[in-house]
């Protein structure tokens, strides 16, 4: 059997964040009762085909997974635990401070950790986002989370006013110490079509310059360490014991199946997803009825790529093994020639860490 993860996309959001480029709606409830019976639809047509597979992470994002009621919910879970060869070891959902009501009910249907979408704990910060919740929202979020979850998470964006915006959680030591096992912390990306790049374009927003935006990646990442939040990959910090199964998948070229609108798969080494297309799903559009939309894969690039963005690096022996290749004697001139930004040690490829901000151009330069 095959360990695989579940990702199942909800595309319902009550309102646009300014920063988002993401494919969402505000939720109907007919539409959501709808696409409800599509993705059930969906996930119970794929299970015929993954026999081999058994499904040991279920991630359920978004858009805003916890507006749909804990009756559909548990419909969702119900349907893979009964049509997939199941042994659960993480199933998360992402939580927006808004509608976190259901908090208390999640247990029951499977549920074991939960990620909460704060964003800021500075007020301003969340204006600028146009985030639907107050930093008392989500302090409220997380203390009830607490009181049913051990293994509990939260977005930050980083760089969104100024350098040191993060430090608004830092003086919430309760949070840090006693609460927070993960964080998410990404640097803010002003994505064209987005309401805050309109804003910026007329001046009315002022973004951060890279130096800035370097600066408050550095503070985010010495404030995370000296609470014992280790960097396992460059947007993600955990307590030990605590990193994402799930998405560790996505960095490890471990097998997925995503189900829901636009929702992305990895599976018997091919890549494909759904359309961005709510419409054309609920006309049966999707991996169930075979209509999705195949990606080309190279796979040994996104492997060193993604597993480069890792604290673990590139297993250079599993490297070797599956692309038959000796990939230190192949790369020898590039790997010297990068020298002062790489570690190799216990036969794996690290990057430095005071490096990890430009991994990506570090990578590139090894592969072209
Ligand atoms: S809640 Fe998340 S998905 Fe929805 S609009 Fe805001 S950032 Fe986008």
């Amino acid at each position: 059997m095959i360990d695989t993860g579940i990702y199942i996309h909800i595309p319902f959001c009550f309102r646009k964040c300014s920063y988002c480029d993401f494919y969402s709606m505000p939720p109907i409830p007919g539409l959501i009762n709808e696409y409800v019976g599509e993705l059930k639809r969906e996930i119970i047509l794929n299970s015929q085909k993954h026999r081999d597979k058994r499904i040991d992470t279920i991630y359920l994002g978004g858009g805003t997974p916890s507006i749909l009621d804990i009756k559909d919910l548990e419909t969702i879970l119900s349907v893979i635990y009964s049509n997939y060869s199941c042994q659960i070891k993480e199933a998360t959902i992402e939580v927006n401070p808004c509608s976190s009501k259901n908090i208390d009910k999640y247990k029951d249907i499977g549920i074991n950790r939960i990620s909460i979408g704060v964003q800021s704990l500075d007020d301003k910060v969340l204006k600028v986002l146009a985030r639907s919740h107050t930093p008392n929202d989500a302090l409220q979020a997380l203390e009830n989370a607490s009181k049913y979850f051990d293994n509990i998470s939260a977005d930050f964006i980083l760089g969104v006013t100024d350098s040191s915006d993060i430090n608004t959680l830092f003086e919430k030591p309760y949070i840090v110490k006693n609460i927070l096992k993960h964080i998410s912390a990404y640097i803010l990306k002003i994505e064209k079509g987005t309401p805050l790049r309109k804003k910026a374009q007329i001046g009315e927003y002022k973004p951060l310059d890279d130096d800035e935006l370097a600066k408050a990646y550095q503070n985010a990442y010495q404030a995370f360490q000296e609470n014992e939040f280790y960097r396992y990959e460059i947007s993600n910090f955990a307590k030990k014991g605590y990193e994402c199964l799930h998405n560790l998948k996505y960095w490890n070229m471990s097998p997925y199946l995503g189900f829901g609108v636009n929702a992305h798969s990895f599976v018997d080494g091919k890549r494909y997803h759904n359309k961005k297309s709510l419409n054309n799903y609920l006309k049966g559009e999707h991996s169930g009825t075979g209509k999705q939309v195949y990606q080309r894969t190279d796979e040994f690039t996104e492997t060193i790529m993604l597993a480069l963005r890792t604290a673990q690096g590139l297993d250079i022996k599993k490297l070797n093994k599956n692309f038959q290749i000796d990939f230190l004697t192949e790369y020898k001139p590039k790997l010297e020639k990068l020298k002062d930004y790489l570690i190799i040690s216990d036969g794996f490829l690290r990057i430095k860490d005071e490096f990890f901000l430009v991994q990506n151009s570090i990578t590139a330069r090894i592969l072209y």
